[in-house]
């Protein structure tokens, strides 16, 4: 079967691997979509993703969804056929962030297609993905395969809404439209956000922010400024973003930081987070939100206008090229399986 692979900075290849045996406790699963993440970017142009960094072959891709193909010994709440996405971490469940219910802050969990610890965690960008039954998530009636792929950033956007607090009612600001961006737009104004608004630097961005619900468009790179705002998620990982994005929350507003930023020193504009009390806050995946996002897309928010290209897997290679380079107008890039 066919797997994608990178196996170091800018070497992707289509492997051929065994289809996994159906071990007791897991089932199999057809993987039909799969979804193009940073971090898998990352691992192909830099050989690293933030702190990790790629030491030898790894399958990419944590967000997928399919059918299952087949259930192993003692797993009785699953069937063949059944429409799947699946959540992609593995917390251990005794340390202290797990029994506080942030499992997504569990330091040993392995992660799909994540580097962070040796040996790597293989992805799920594979024609068959053996799955222990407790990552599984159903989805719900209604909902495709092809947008419940989408379920895992939609998942890692909910988070970020959470850790704002309500936002319900509130003014929003979402500083940088890539895809997580646009998600966290859509999570807003599920979560009953009274007026959202997008910055970004690119106008092609900006229109699929729209779509997803955005209600004003700032591009930041004519000069435009950003309204005042009550909660704020700053989503383009950009130092010279923050300072601005800090000036335009209201006194004692919310900051959620949800772009990665560099790793070492940045130079930011931090002086009104003391003066304006702004409470600035950090937002890492997710802990079980992933089954929100599969509600969120049962009640009709609509991830479709995210999904500007899909590539059969044989063109991996390119559909990670287009989903590098924002000028084509990518947001999410889908694999077809
Ligand atoms: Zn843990």
């Amino acid at each position: 079967m066919k797997a994608v692979v990178v196996h170091a900075k800018d070497d992707l290849r289509l492997d051929d691997h065994e289809v996994p045996e159906c071990s007791p406790g897991s089932v199999l699963v057809d993987i039909e979509f799969g979804g193009i993440c940073g971090s898998d970017l990352h691992y192909l142009s830099h050989g690293a993703s933030g702190l990790s960094i790629l030491h030898h072959p790894m399958v990419l891709g944590h967000e997928v969804a399919g059918r299952i193909r087949a259930v192993g010994l003692g797993v009785t709440s699953l069937s063949v056929g059944q429409g799947v996405t699946i959540h992609p971490a593995t917390p251990c469940g005794t340390c202290q962030a797990c029994l506080a219910g942030n499992g997504n802050l569990c330091p040993t969990t392995a992660y799909y297609g994540s580097a962070a610890h040796d040996p790597h965690t293989d992805g799920a960008f594979a024609a068959v993905k053996e799955v222990p039954a407790g990552q599984i998530r159903v989805i719900p009636d209604g909902v495709s395969t092809r947008h419940a792929a989408v379920a895992e950033p939609l998942g890692v956007a909910i988070h970020a809404v959470n850790r704002a607090g309500g936002i319900a009612g509130k003014r929003v600001l979402v500083n940088g439209a890539g895809p997580i961006g646009a998600l966290v737009v859509a999570a807003a104004r599920h979560a009953g956000a009274a007026h959202i608004t997008a910055s970004d630097v690119s106008g092609k961005s900006l229109a699929v922010a729209a779509a997803m619900g955005a209600d004003q468009l700032v591009n930041v790179a004519d000069g435009g400024t950003l309204p005042e705002i009550d909660v704020a998620f700053e989503a383009s990982g950009a130092p010279a973003a923050i300072g601005g994005v800090l000036a335009a929350v209201r006194r004692g507003g919310v900051v959620v930081q949800v772009g990665n930023l560099p790793a070492g020193p940045i130079n930011v504009a931090l002086a009104s987070l003391v003066f304006r009390e702004i409470d600035y806050r950090g937002t890492f995946r997710f802990v079980d939100e992933i089954s929100t996002a599969l509600e969120y897309l049962a009640e009709g928010l609509d991830v479709e206008p995210l999904l500007t290209h899909t590539f059969p897997v044989d063109e991996a290679a390119e559909a990670f090229r287009i989903a590098a380079d924002r000028s084509t107008g990518s947001s999410k890039v889908l694999l077809a399986f």
